[in-house]
């Protein structure tokens, strides 16, 4: 039998993983940390797959864990990104009300923003239209936040992976069977092989609650997965919006709406996306593959119950973003926000997300915040949502603060 040992054994080798080990070097709590990942490659779920926008903090209330790590995780990330001589646009980000009645969530995401330490600004159509000619404000005003951002997410992945094997992190690819042995501090990768672990970091994305469940952890917590289907601007449409343009976000759900996101590329891609579709499978990217049937029909039953009782207004989700998958229903909300936008001028994406909200058994509802909780020599990153790729290295020390590894 082959034992490897280490101080700290992190599962998944997303952003959250790597973020990790690399503060766990910088606070020099150990170097000898594995990562295992069941993928060939990093970077191949919600890391690699994902809008590529830093966000700049001005969605979140402030009490929540997300505003706490969003500003520093942003500005942490883009100095490193631009350290690093990797691809970045800094084009900000406009935030217009596609209805006269969401005029008013301008001023909250202003005040929310201001309170959380993120730049804003609010324009009237004057200003818009000098800078964006080609957006529409239904009310006259629109919120800038030049801080955001776009990048180049699987770059980032693969310099970090890069760096942390340079400071000794093993990383073991293709380990997609292992067994989970809690009482041991160990996990059996096959018949022969083990790794101890002093402490056991679960940061699995998509499949974070299943691990969690393993170790007896989070046994209220079950994620369900959207699909993010993004489209794109066909490269001889002339309209070329030049920042980041968003519609105004429905506040109780946690999906931003479809929204026009320029690339980190030399001459940048312009997608239009991502939607946020039930998705039938944990990974299903492609129509048929990766659904899993009774999971599939466990989320839809517990959806419609949820639609049933419109806890957190769950029923305008479902008229207003559920159904995205039809293309004229996500060109009618592009739209909202550049009237001159036809379906000529637009194509489907190869690029497509899936993400992981948390659903709460005992409240009954999506929980909108990051959440981590500790078990027996582990901890479990179980709601690593939006905006956790751009928190990330705050995020990470977040959970090193309250992890029970540095207490
Ligand atoms: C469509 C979409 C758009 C988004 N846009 C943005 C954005 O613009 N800005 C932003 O900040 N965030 C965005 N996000 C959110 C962001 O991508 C995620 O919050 C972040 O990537 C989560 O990282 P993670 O490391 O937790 O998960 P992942 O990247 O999914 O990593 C988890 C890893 O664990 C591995 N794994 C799973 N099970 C096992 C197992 N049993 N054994 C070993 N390994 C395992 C997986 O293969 C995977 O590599 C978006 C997400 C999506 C899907």
């Amino acid at each position: 039998m082959n034992h490897q040992n280490c101080d700290v054994l992190i599962i998944g080798g997303g952003i959250v993983s790597l973020s990790l080990a690399n503060q766990i070097i910088e606070r020099k709590i150990t170097k000898n940390i594995i990562i295992i990942e069941k993928e060939k490659k990093l970077g191949m779920h919600s890391s690699g797959r994902n809008s590529g926008v830093l966000h700049a903090g001005i969605y979140y209330k402030p009490d929540t864990i997300k505003a706490k790590v969003c500003v520093s995780g942003a500005r942490r990330l883009k100095e490193w990104v631009q350290e690093r001589g990797l691809p970045i646009n800094e084009c900000g980000k406009i935030v217009v009300p596609q209805k006269n009645e969401l005029d008013k969530q301008l001023d909250v995401l202003f005040e929310r923003g201001r309170l959380n330490g993120a730049k804003v600004e609010i324009w009237d159509e004057k200003v818009l239209k000098e800078f964006l000619p080609e957006a529409r404000t239904a009310s006259g005003r629109a919120l800038w936040s030049p801080e955001t951002v776009v990048v180049k997410p699987i770059e980032i992945i693969k310099k970090l992976e890069e760096e942390l094997i340079n400071k000794g992190v093993k990383i073991i690819k293709s380990q997609n069977t292992w067994e989970a042995e809690p009482s041991k501090s160990r996990i059996k990768l096959n018949q022969d092989d083990y790794i101890n672990y002093g402490h056991l970091m679960n940061c699995s994305g998509l499949q974070a609650d299943r691990i969690a469940h393993k170790y007896g952890v989070g046994l209220n917590y079950t994620l369900l997965p959207f699909k993010g289907l993004y489209w794109k601007l066909k490269d001889n449409c002339s309209i070329r919006p030049r920042c980041n343009l968003y519609p105004v976000p429905d506040l109780d759900i946690p999906f931003l709406g479809i929204h026009f996101t320029p690339s980190a590329d030399r001459i940048p891609e312009i997608s239009i996306g991502p939607t946020a579709i039930p998705a039938l499978g944990r990974e299903n990217y492609e129509k048929l593959k990766g659904i899993e049937p009774s999971m599939a029909i466990r989320n839809l039953t517990l959806l419609a119950k949820q639609y049933i009782s419109n806890r957190g207004g769950f029923r305008r989700y479902v008229h207003e973003q559920a159904f995205m998958y039809f293309p004229p229903l996500m060109l009618k909300a592009a739209k909202e926000l550049i009237p001159k936008i036809e379906s000529e001028n637009i194509e489907i994406s190869k690029k497509v997300g899936i993400r992981s909200q948390l659903f709460n058994h005992k409240n009954k509802r999506l929980e909108d915040d990051f959440l981590c909780l500790n078990g027996t020599k582990s901890t479990h990153v179980l709601n690593a949502i939006s905006p956790a790729f751009t928190a990330s290295f705050a995020l990470a020390d977040l959970i090193l603060d309250t992890s029970i590894l540095t207490n």
